[in-house]
């Protein structure tokens, strides 16, 4: 990508950017916050609210305000500019019925993307060659019409067109604007499928899916034989899912000459695709794409958050109209983010014009989602709290300044302790333009870098390191095998990863019992191969038949699946909600049965809202919750294993937790830490855990977070004979 962009030649063209706002006069905004302030967003998200409007509707401002306004700020250079291609517009005027003025209007729209003028010669390409590797910018359109025009080119005819995406919320968003553009129900001709989540039906032709689901299907049908095209598109990101998706569909396609293999990525590195495809054909898209002037801090922000928000209220009240992209690194920063700046505009009044805040991230409920493509009220200004996916998956209209921190969530794997971790990390030199790109798509724009121009060139890497490099892969691996692809270490992989983690992961699939000492599947393997979930939850949930309380382990499981966000806590009410939380606690049962009795608790008020809500409990998750558990209970049926309950027998229960999480045992020490039982490493209980205080001698727990500590979040305690009875290949040696 640095072609591109060519970071070097206007370096000198220093040019202040500084601004006459000030911080605002509130050191401590963080703690300090409205004590409501939580409370209302709760209920905001409760009543389905997401526009957050403040300041005044009163466009007229008036710049000696803005002094009084804030009082901080931060100083920019500005180092480069990234050139940009000159925009070109097609005039097309079609007589098109005027009946339906929506539909027009997104036809037109249709008309006005790069790809259009590329169409017919991409399809010749097609046509012509079974693999082609397609390379345009952000917001070319390849994702949304490429599937569409190959549909209108009769491929749906055939079979159906699969198109992969790394992220959920991208799929579903995606799938949403297609079948908009189609005028067809979400769901009937144009679908998609995530985890836990299939929007498709009979009649679906255009199917949208993450990467994982389309690995999934693999499972059930090996050749893709109702499929007529694949495109894998986002292969830039270079996911697990996407890395495996190539082998697979690569071998495929040499007993398939009538599938199409379309590759789609959004940097210019497409020769590394080509190369693995066979010499495919790389098809460019020149993009449109506006000049982009990069500014970077003077010197290094020490809170990217607080530096992301001044520079938000810096743009709002300096610069000229536009929306503004924060990149962020997840839900946690977003919703800090939202709330501090909410607080900041709030009361305000017509000192600054109205700014309306867009958060996106993956649990975001659908419905909410949609929101960000909104068009911006006049007058207003929207502000986009992102994570990675508005990188390259999600191309939002109208931005026209990005604030980038450098910084986002990367899975790392330690093939030798089998941890995992997800860290916050500096972004890629690639991230880092890809991100700046996003604000010069219908204008000029400006990208803000919350780091030195230094820092740009000499700490952050060219490129991010492919997922299967630094991840845990006994979930891939169970799913090779099932596949019946046994020998790993020959798998054509793009880039293979470390034969140290393969290792690992064969290891510990043996160790689960889900594969034999040869490495072949056992019956258990084939049945956990069934779960989309960790092979150590789908362990657990085949070891409820033997304990006979898979009634209640589907629900423990499908409570871990919605991850955090199930107990509410709001700053003003923390006595409270921590009281209705230990509730479920009573008699010291452990977090895996805590979440267990909120379940069952929620399903005799007959689900009821009003009980979560006196609960503080977010009524969302646990409608998810719900949804995964009916998907739950029908793969059980798939796997053959009887719904039976046995609430009662809490030790049964905590076995099948074990078997399947017995890799995450610790044992307490002399000085009140744990130590991991097989790769000795000191951790904590969480705070939040209901046995923080209690501190039982042996506990298993679901996973390890690191913060201030490691610390082991959902714990529960263990009797050490479970181990030799339950995993005695594995813990044969141990006191
Ligand atoms: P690419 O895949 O090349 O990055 P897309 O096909 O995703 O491009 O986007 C093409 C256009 O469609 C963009 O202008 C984008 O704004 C618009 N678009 C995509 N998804 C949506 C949506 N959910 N709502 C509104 N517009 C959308
Ligand atoms: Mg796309």
């Amino acid at each position: 990508m640095p072609e591109a962009y060519d970071m070097g030649e206007n370096v000198n063209q220093e040019k202040r950017f500084s601004v006459a706002i000030q911080r605002y006069k509130d050191p401590e905004a963080k703690d300090k916050m409205n004590p409501f302030a939580e409370q209302e967003a709760w209920e905001e998200h409760q009543i389905g609210k997401s526009k957050l409007q403040f300041g005044s509707k009163d466009r007229k401002r008036s710049s000696d305000d803005y002094q009084y306004v804030f009082e901080d700020s931060i100083d920019f250079v500005k180092s480069s500019v990234i050139e940009g291609t000159q925009p070109e517009y097609n005039s097309d005027q079609e007589d098109i019925d005027a009946k339906d003025i929506l539909k027009r209007e997104l036809q037109d729209e249709r008309k006005t993307l790069p790809i259009y003028k590329f169409r017919d010669e991409l399809l010749k390409a097609v046509e012509e060659y079974q693999v082609i590797v397609i390379v345009g910018e952000t917001g070319s359109g390849k994702t949304t019409q490429i599937p569409q025009y190959l549909h209108e080119a009769g491929y749906t005819a055939k079979g159906k067109v699969a198109c992969t995406q790394p992220r959920r919320v991208a799929a579903m968003s995606v799938s949403a604007r297609v079948s908009q553009e189609m005028g067809v129900k979400l769901g009937h001709e144009v679908g998609y499928s995530i985890r836990f989540e299939d929007c498709t039906s009979e009649k679906t032709i255009i199917k949208y899916m993450t990467d994982g689901m389309l690995l999934r299907e693999f499972l059930g049908e090996p050749d893709l034989a109702s499929y007529s095209v694949v495109m894998v598109d986002e292969a830039h990101e270079r996911t697990l899912s996407t890395d495996i998706l190539f082998g697979l569909v690569k071998d495929i396609s040499r007993f398939r000459p009538d599938l199409k293999l379309l590759i789609s990525s959004a940097t210019l590195d497409a020769e590394k695709f080509s190369d693995y495809f066979d010499s495919a054909p790389i098809f460019k898209i020149p993009g449109r794409r506006y000049p982009v002037e990069i500014h970077y801090t003077k010197a290094p922000e020490a809170d990217y958050i607080d530096a992301a928000i001044v520079t938000v209220l810096q743009i709002h009240v300096t610069q000229p109209p536009g929306d503004i992209l924060v990149f962020l690194t997840g839900q946690e920063e977003i919703e800090t983010v939202d709330e501090i700046l909410k607080h900041r505009t709030r009361g305000l009044g017509t000192k600054i014009s109205e700014l309306i805040i867009c958060p996106i991230y993956a649990n975001l409920p659908t419905e909410l989602q949609a929101k960000i493509f909104e068009p911006t009220p006049e007058g207003a200004r929207k502000v986009v709290l992102a994570t990675n996916i508005a990188e390259t998956s999600l191309t939002i209209d109208g931005i026209k300044y990005v604030i980038d921190p450098g910084f986002c969530k990367i899975k790392s794997y330690n093939p030798r302790t089998g941890m995992e971790s997800l860290l916050i990390n500096p972004i890629s030199k690639a991230s880092a333009n890809q991100r700046a790109g996003r604000s010069g798509r219908t204008g000029p724009g400006k990208c803000f870098r919350l780091y030195t121009s230094y820092n740009y060139m000499h700490d952050l890497e060219d490129n991010t390191v492919p997922e299967i490099q630094r991840t845990n892969l006994a979930n891939v691996v169970l799913t090779l095998k099932s596949l019946g692809i046994h020998d790993l270490v020959n798998f054509d992989f793009m880039d293979p990863p470390p034969s140290e983690a393969l290792l690992k992961a064969l290891e510990q699939l043996f160790a689960l019992s889900a594969l034999n000492s040869r490495g072949e599947l056992t019956k258990t393997g084939r049945r956990m191969a069934e779960f989309p979930l960790d092979p150590m939850l789908s362990k657990m949930i085949v070891a409820s038949e033997k304990y006979k309380c898979s009634d209640e382990v589907i629900s423990i499981a499908s409570m871990l699946s919605i991850g955090n966000s199930i107990f509410y806590r709001p700053k003003d009410k923390q006595v409270h909600a921590d009281n209705a939380r230990l509730n479920f606690h009573t008699g010291n049962v452990g977090d895996h049965i805590a979440l267990l009795n909120v379940y069952s608790s929620w399903k005799e008020t007959d689900y009821s809202t009003q009980w979560c809500y006196e609960n503080y409990i977010q009524v969302r998750s646990m409608k998810r919750a719900r949804d995964i558990r009916d998907q739950l209970e029908g793969l059980m049926e798939r796997v053959e294993i009887e719904i039976c309950s046995n609430a009662s027998d809490l030790d049964a229960i905590k076995k099948a937790i074990t078997s399947g999480f017995f890799h995450h045992s610790a044992r307490l020490q002399r000085d009140g830490t744990y130590k991991t039982v097989k790769n000795p490493q000191t951790v904590h209980i969480h705070p939040s855990s209901g046995l923080a205080e209690i501190r039982p001698r042996w506990v298993v727990y679901h996973e390890l977070v690191l913060t201030t500590k490691e610390f082991m979040r959902q714990v529960t305690e263990l009797k050490p004979e479970w181990l030799v009875e339950i995993a005695p290949h594995y813990y044969q040696l141990k006191d």
